[in-house]
């Protein structure tokens, strides 16, 4: 017996009114049949009985292939993939775990979730993966990542955060930070993201538009963030030239399908006012996330109590710094004072 191939299922799904055609066409199919049973049940003409004579020539087609379809059996839409028979930890609202589930995804779209049953019975899959013992769940967010220092693993392990900063990877950074160096640094980082279940993350680096570029080819999501950093740094002599930079970058990807574009000062230690403000002028302009770290070290709050009597979060916002796309990786020596503030913004 025939049975409807994908395409022609896809086809069909592609307008409402065609779906419900063809449901109703297959639950009445023995009607349409009887004027002459000996007919072949694919010639057209037997298709024309149903008094559609304007139907166009390919809705014919599809309503030929579908018509060997046992009556009981509902059409079957098209799915590229299913996977099924893991524990499926959903994140729905009711935080539902199905043991076992199965997913079905058409391209790049989730479209279903539930009992292997149920899939089965409304998705023809293209392809179907066992994931029996395993758990299926949504990608992982890594918030916090500089994905091309993988490069540098192994390098200056087990120091305090401003001497492997200034000792060694700032130095690193401008003998050997290039183009080159983030676009392959980022397919590694990307390779071993995807591993272990990672499919987006926010990022701050330099040459940011080469992190883009990777983190498209890999199929992973990324807020990424061009850094600004007040001294001359591997793709920037100045921050104003960061900022030029960063502004380019934001305008090339902003509205792309995988990529938020970001702003990423630094630091507050790391950036003078003028571009600390100028950075979140820059991200306010054009709606996009503005990344900085903050408060990640004990050195950082001692700074800003000597330079300006306030914590960190308290001397971001007292220059306006702050604002609903801040997002501030580290946060480890905030106050109650500080979280309320930044709740706040
Ligand atoms: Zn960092």
């Amino acid at each position: 017996m025939m049975k409807p191939n994908a395409h022609s299922v896809k086809n069909v799904s592609k307008t409402a009114t065609g779906f419900l055609f063809v449901f109703s066409y297959l639950r009445g199919r023995g009607r349409f049949l009887k004027p002459d049973a000996t007919r072949r049940s694919t010639s057209l003409p037997q298709v024309g009985e149903i008094q559609f004579p304007r139907m166009p020539k390919a809705f014919f087609a599809v309503a030929v292939a579908l018509a060997a379809v046992p009556a009981a059996q509902p059409a079957r839409r098209a799915a590229s993939l299913v996977v099924v028979g893991g524990t499926v930890i959903t994140e729905n609202a009711a935080r539902q775990v199905l043991t076992p589930g199965a997913v079905a995804i058409r391209g790049t779209d989730i479209i279903d979730v539930d009992r292997p049953e149920v899939i089965a019975g409304r998705y023809a899959a293209t392809e179907t993966i066992d994931a029996r013992d395993q758990i299926v769940l949504p990608g992982l967010i890594n918030t916090h990542t500089h994905a091309p220092m993988v490069m540098f693993r192994g390098l200056a392990d087990d120091l305090a955060l401003m001497e492997w900063l200034q000792k060694y990877i700032f130095p690193a950074e401008a003998k050997t930070v290039s183009a080159d160096f983030v676009r392959i640094g980022t397919r590694l980082a990307a390779l071993e993201m995807i591993e272990s279940g990672t499919t987006t993350y926010a990022d701050m680096y330099y040459f940011e538009e080469e992190i883009a570029k990777a983190t498209r080819e890999a199929g992973l999501r990324g807020v990424l963030g061009e850094t600004i950093i007040q001294f001359p740094s591997p793709d920037a002599k100045t921050p104003a030239e960061g900022l030029a930079r960063a502004e380019r970058f934001i305008a090339a990807f902003k509205g792309d399908s995988l990529i938020v574009p970001a702003v990423a000062p630094h630091a507050m230690y790391t950036n003078d006012k003028a571009t600390l403000v100028a950075s979140a002028e820059l991200g306010r302009r054009y709606g996009v996330p503005v990344l900085i770290h903050l408060a990640e070290t004990e050195d950082e709050v001692r700074i800003a109590r000597d330079q300006y009597h306030l914590t960190p979060v308290g001397y971001l916002d007292s220059i306006g710094f702050l604002g609903p796309r801040t997002l501030a990786a580290h946060g480890i020596w905030v106050t109650d004072d500080d979280i309320q503030v930044l709740s706040q913004r």
